[in-house]
């Protein structure tokens, strides 16, 4: 039942409409667990591969304790700050998958079950908004490769590297060319399915013909 209110909520059609849908297929229009594996294997590489050069590093010398806990707690501080605050606001509060009024948490393919801290805004993100998200995942996938590289754990440095640029390609090909927060500046939906998708969504077509978007 979950599932049938959150693919309803993401347009104005009721998911009996879908297989005659023109965007059916080319949007994430409702929670699939595969577009969520797709999404976090590198991501879950480029942790792994932090946890074991920390404990690496402390065992060798190369990391003191001091360093490893101001390290684990600022991260650990950050990443919650900028999923569940930062980001929440600048991305995802203007995000389809937002508006469930009667749900609190996201349920969506990338941060599922995370608490929907702010208001629903159907307009696209602003430029400082935009700019605002790189500069947060530039931190998020830059701090792991700082510390390695500050700590001289080159291995880790390149195989963190590597599982951040098969994140970013990844994420490019099976996450951004099919989610529905059009305005993120890593998104490259066509505009010809984010038009067809406007259509079908009143509240967000509205707001964003508001901030001078034309549908074609
Ligand atoms: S936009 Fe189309 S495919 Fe997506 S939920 Fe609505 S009717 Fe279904
Ligand atoms: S799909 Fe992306 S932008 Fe939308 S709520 Fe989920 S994480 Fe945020």
């Amino acid at each position: 039942m979950k599932e049938k209110n959150a693919r309803r909520n993401i347009c104005n059609l009721d998911e009996s409409a879908c297989s005659d849908c023109t965007v059916n297929g080319k949007l994430m229009c409702t929670f699939n667990i595969k577009d969520t594996v797709y999404f976090i294997l590198p991501v879950l590489g480029v942790w792994v591969t932090l946890v074991l050069g920390l404990a690496f590093g402390f065992i060798i010398g190369k990391i003191d304790f001091p360093l490893l806990i101001i390290f684990s707690i600022a991260y650990i501080g950050f990443l919650i700050f900028f999923f569940q605050v930062w980001e929440n606001k600048i991305l995802c509060s203007h995000c389809p998958y937002y508006a469930f009024e009667d749900e609190k948490s996201l349920k969506c393919y990338a941060n599922y079950g995370l608490y929907k801290a702010w208001k629903y805004n159907p307009a696209p993100m602003t430029v400082s908004e935009r700019v605002q998200f790189i500069i947060g995942i530039t931190l998020f996938a830059g701090i792991p490769l700082a510390l390695f590289l500050f700590v001289g754990l080159y291995i880790y440095f390149a195989v963190s590297l590597i599982f951040t640029v098969v994140w970013l390609i990844s994420m490019h090909f099976l996450s951004c060319s099919k989610c529905p927060n059009f305005s993120c500046p890593l998104n490259n939906v066509s505009k010809e399915v984010i038009d067809e998708y406007l259509k079908q969504n009143s509240i967000m077509r509205k707001a964003w013909e508001e901030n001078s978007y034309k549908i074609d």
